[in-house]
């Protein structure tokens, strides 16, 4: 199978996989769409299509859970595989060896196309016209701020020097049709970027992508390092350039066969009112807080536009199957980079992104001499905790990799039975994020607090007890008699 270039393949891919369903019924964008989203990726339906949405045009859609995780047991990661150029069926730890492998490549730029070839430049609304209002914005949870313009689009904004243009997702809220405002969090990318802009005394030009490749919004939501260009990192990914074509009112360069592209400029002040929003720990926050205003000047879209809604909450939906997908390839990446063997690294879905897990092989000794499990631990924890993600991350366990720990049965078990309740934890003091629910909230308030290394190894090969399980407790000819009454 191809990688699909854009949504609509992306959809075509999901349909044949029978991870599609197309909802005929009239939906509302009001809390409607939404509450089938979240229903469907709570029960790991097939990912809905919006078909007919009361209050807009005909034609214009909304596609919900585009990468949660998919209705086919078998091949629970089909949405997010496709999305980076991968078989349907592949796991958990084969899409982490992917996109740690393709971050050592070369990047591949994109490749520019006219307007004339570009999908999203099929209609094109400017000054007044550019309204929000005509678009399927949708209502996510009854206790939000407001409708919300972004749960799983791009923000492309590039630094005033041209520099570096980032791409990344953070959420924005719909004041009207002229007006969003969004989280802009710093050590984020879009506030680094954002900053410089403000430092000048100068509103941010930006473009809001909705739909395109689905590599676009993968990438745009893990955190990848300070100063990589997305849009080069998603070549090497998908093994292809992205189309790309100049924006309307900047020289921004956005997706060509992206859905809607919406584009203004980013207020200097903070100056609107956003919030709250059910956010990926699970929770329904009720505060508000003072951030910029993106003003809406420009609207593309393609002929029957697609518009993308992830309904954020419990896990697991994208925020769990991309964000938290994507830094655990990055913590491994980094931990790597430290000269330390670590085999593979995954965070929990079920644990709401709060959690990473990292595995070493049974033989670490004899890659590190005279290294005890302790100092192991704190190798790792300087490695993760002095990333800019390791501000997302409040716990990490250190386990051997005799479990999967993409595999939540596995890894549980491995908790229960290695992590020391007191004992075999080396702690660090220092940034985190204040979305993260398991901090008080004056911690959460001061955006600093302790993350913890739990160091849960089992003891070298030889003075380690056997598992007492089909693997290790039943000699060879036993198993084979029982793997063949099952064919195995
Ligand atoms: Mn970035």
């Amino acid at each position: 199978m191809n990688h699909p270039a854009d949504l609509r393949e992306h959809i075509a891919a999901l349909r044949e996989l029978g991870d599609l369903e197309g909802i005929a019924v009239e939906t509302d964008w009001s809390l409607e769409a939404a509450a089938f989203t979240r229903y469907s990726t709570e029960n790991r339906l097939p990912a809905p299509l919006f078909e007919k949405v009361a209050g807009v045009e005909d034609g214009f859609r909304i596609m919900g859970a585009p990468a949660a995780l998919s209705s086919d047991p078998a091949r629970p990661f089909a949405r997010v595989a496709l999305s980076i150029g991968l078989p349907p069926a592949a796991t958990g730890r084969e899409i982490i060896d992917h996109l740690v492998a393709t971050r050592h490549l070369p990047g591949v730029p994109p490749k520019s196309v006219s307007s004339a070839e570009a999908e999203v430049k099929q209609n094109v609304l400017l000054g007044e016209a550019a309204d929000l209002g005509r678009f399927p914005v949708p209502l996510v949870h009854a206790q939000d701020g407001g409708r919300y313009a972004n749960t799983y689009g791009v923000i492309l904004a590039q630094t005033p020097d041209g520099s570096w243009t980032n791409w990344s997702i953070a959420r924005i809220m719909m004041i009207d049709g002229k007006h969003m405002t969004g989280l802009v969090l710093h050590p984020q990318h879009i506030a680094q970027v954002w900053q410089q802009w403000a430092d000048l005394g100068e509103p941010m030009p930006y473009a809001l992508v909705q739909g395109g490749d689905p590599a676009i919004p993968f990438v745009g939501g893990i955190p990848i390092g300070d100063g990589v260009n997305e849009a080069d990192y998603i070549g090497a990914l998908t093994g292809m350039p992205l189309k790309v074509v100049k924006a309307e009112l900047s020289d921004l360069m956005v997706p060509a066969s992206a859905e809607i592209v919406i584009e203004g400029h980013l207020s200097v002040e903070r100056h609107g009112v956003e919030g709250p929003f059910g956010e990926f720990a699970g929770y329904m926050p009720t505060e508000t807080s003072l951030q910029p205003v993106y003003s809406v000047e420009a609207i593309t879209y393609r002929n029957d536009p697609i518009w993308p809604l992830v309904a954020e909450g419990k896990p697991a939906d994208e925020f769990h199957t991309v964000t938290g997908v994507g830094m655990a390839a990055e913590a491994l990446d980094i931990i790597r980079a430290a000269g330390l063997p670590a085999t593979s690294a995954w965070v929990p879905l079920s644990t709401a992104s709060h959690w990473l897990a990292v595995t070493v092989p049974a033989d670490w000794r004899e890659t590190l001499p005279g290294v005890t499990p302790e100092e192991l631990a704190r190798r790792v924890g300087e490695a993760v905790y002095t990333a800019r993600l390791g501000a997302a991350i409040p716990q990490v366990f250190l386990l051997d990799d005799d479990i999967d720990p993409s595999d939540e049965s596995d890894l549980l078990w491995a908790l229960g039975t290695r992590v020391h309740p007191v004992d075999r934890k080396v702690v660090f003091e220092g940034p985190i994020l204040s979305l993260l629910t398991c901090y008080t909230p004056e911690e959460r308030h001061a955006g600093r607090a302790t993350r913890v290394v739990h160091e849960a190894l089992l003891p070298a090969p030889g003075e380690r007890d056997a598992r007492s399980d089909f693997a290790e407790a039943y000699p060879a000819e036993v198993r084979a008699r029982v793997l063949a009454h099952h064919r195995v």
